[in-house]
């Protein structure tokens, strides 16, 4: 068992105000394996007024410095590479062979991404008499889920410090393995005191404070819908900006000449992989209903291949659930479409026979599946896919865009020419055609619950970013 016991705070590890402590439990044995400070008003009272005093230095430093202190940091990211990568899977139970391309490559290029568009702040934009002149918002809260950690913390750190702000990173309760890495890497390149801060608490305690703090003047959330409205709540005095990245619930519309088993199985390894946590992932089915039956055979099909077990043997390729509760959150939902009338196909309620310890669910596959079901409708982040008919391309557009959600969307057509127009009519912030793959370029946002901010791409930068306007030039 590993024990932290100081947050990193104005460049030094220091001793919490409190006393408690909170356990992080390994979801593929359930034992206790790591233990971290439980941070109090006081704690983020130090870090928010270390990275106030550091904020007029770092915000004025010339770009290239901190192009520089990023890289620094990706290649020092490279270089502890399997540490990020176990910390996944220890703490999430990404199996061991998987964990390194989903969790640990992609935050790598997105430091690296943001650290060449350092250089952007430093651009004016004429516009007649008008300069548009570009400045750093300020101290930045960073609060970040256990599903995608490093991905979500640098998805928000890397563009915050590029535009020259200061932050205070709180990990999910579950993951802050890769927070401690990251602020020893930030130590080793040598980011001035103050500018990277890090505690770890709990949410629903400190992250009211953070989101109401008179001296930052940003958040950005990613996590459930729930918590992300509390947080938008909680900072309205403050009239700070709120940038919330939440649920989905996301459609993959498959139509009548596409190639079945290929996007059938496009859909299936998207839901399945990293246990179904993933946001964004496509967990309604959207097919024919002369092909359903033949959809729903090949999807039990392909997640039978799925090999559940211990994340850190390299044949496994699904690991447990984040959590015992996750776990049982999980398992209401699949209890609820046998309920609702859903038909089951493959998976279910109880968990595998081979596995004694742990958090798993099988990989389930639900299809007659109706839009006004539960499971139709509410995020169940977990291996659970929902397979669902439709008549006309109308009927199917209008059932995608039949939820609260709009985070994501992915269309599986004959060819690009015939997906482009139904991703048009979609409401989701992204959509990918036939196996389009993620893209730093990509702003990654949701419409409707899904929230209100972008990550990744220019818009990602433009997050942390306060536009200013000199006119008279
Ligand atoms: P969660 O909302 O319970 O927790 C997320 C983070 O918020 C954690 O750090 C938690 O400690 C903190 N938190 C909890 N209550 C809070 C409060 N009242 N005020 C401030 N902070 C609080 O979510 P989760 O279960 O950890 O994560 C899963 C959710 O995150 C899913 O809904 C998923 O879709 C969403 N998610 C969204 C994106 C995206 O980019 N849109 C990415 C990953 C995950």
């Amino acid at each position: 068992m590993q024990h932290l016991t100081h947050f990193y705070i104005n460049g030094s590890w220091q001793a919490p105000h409190g006393s408690e402590r909170m356990e992080v439990v390994d979801p593929a044995t359930e034992a206790p394996c790591v233990s971290v400070p439980r941070a109090t008003r006081e704690d983020i009272d130090s870090a928010v007024h270390a990275a106030r005093q550091a904020l007029p230095t770092w915000a004025a430093t010339p770009a290239s410095q901190r192009h520089d202190l990023l890289m620094a940091a990706a290649k020092e990211m490279q270089r502890r590479y399997g540490e990020l990568r176990d910390a996944h899977v220890l703490t999430m139970g990404c199996p061991v062979d998987t964990a390194g391309a989903l969790h640990v490559d992609g935050p790598i290029e997105g430091m690296q991404y943001y650290a060449e568009r350092a250089g952007r702040m430093e651009e004016v934009e004429q516009k007649g008499s008008v300069s548009l002149v570009r400045e750093p918002i300020g101290v930045c809260a960073l609060i970040n889920p256990w599903n995608y950690p490093l991905h979500q913390l640098i998805g928000k750190l890397a563009p915050a410090l590029a535009a020259g702000c200061t932050v205070v990173a709180k990990p999910a309760e579950q993951t802050p393995l890769q927070d401690f890495i990251m602020a020893e890497i930030f130590e080793e390149v040598g980011l001035p005191a103050g500018v990277f801060n890090l505690v770890t608490g709990v949410g629903s305690e400190i992250g009211p404070v953070m989101a109401g703090h008179s001296d930052i003047d940003m958040i950005s959330f990613t996590g459930s819908t729930r918590a992300g409205v509390q947080v938008a709540e909680h900072a309205a005095p403050t009239v700070k900006r709120v940038c919330q990245e939440l649920g989905g619930k996301s459609p993959l519309v498959i139509t009548e000449g596409a190639d079945l088993e290929a996007a059938v199985r496009l859909g299936v390894e998207n839901v399945m992989a990293n246990t179904g946590q993933t946001c964004d992932a496509f967990t309604r089915m959207l097919v024919p209903r002369a092909l359903q039956q033949d959809a729903a055979a090949l999807a039990g099909q392909i997640a039978r291949e799925q090999v559940l077990g211990d994340p850190k043997r390299t044949d496994t390729t699904m690991g447990p659930l984040v959590s015992e509760r996750q776990k049982s959150i999980v398992r209401h939902f699949i209890q609820r479409g046998l309920e609702e009338g859903a038909t089951l196909v493959e998976g279910g309620v109880d968990g595998p026979d081979h596995l004694s310890h742990g958090y798993y669910v099988r990989p389930t596959i639900f299809t007659d599946v109706t839009n006004d079901m539960e499971i139709a409708q509410e995020e169940i982040f977990g291996p659970v896919l929902c397979i669902l008919g439709y008549g006309s391309l109308d009927e199917a557009i209008e059932i995608a865009n039949d939820t609260v959600y709009g985070l994501s969307s992915a269309v599986y057509a004959r060819n690009v020419d015939e997906a482009l127009p139904i991703a048009r009519r979609l409401k989701a912030g992204q959509c990918y055609l036939q196996d389009a793959e993620f893209s730093f370029d990509a702003p990654f946002g949701g419409y409707k619950h899904s929230g209100n901010g972008r990550e990744w791409g220019e818009e990602g930068l433009l997050e942390y970013v306060e536009v200013k306007s000199i006119v008279g030039t």
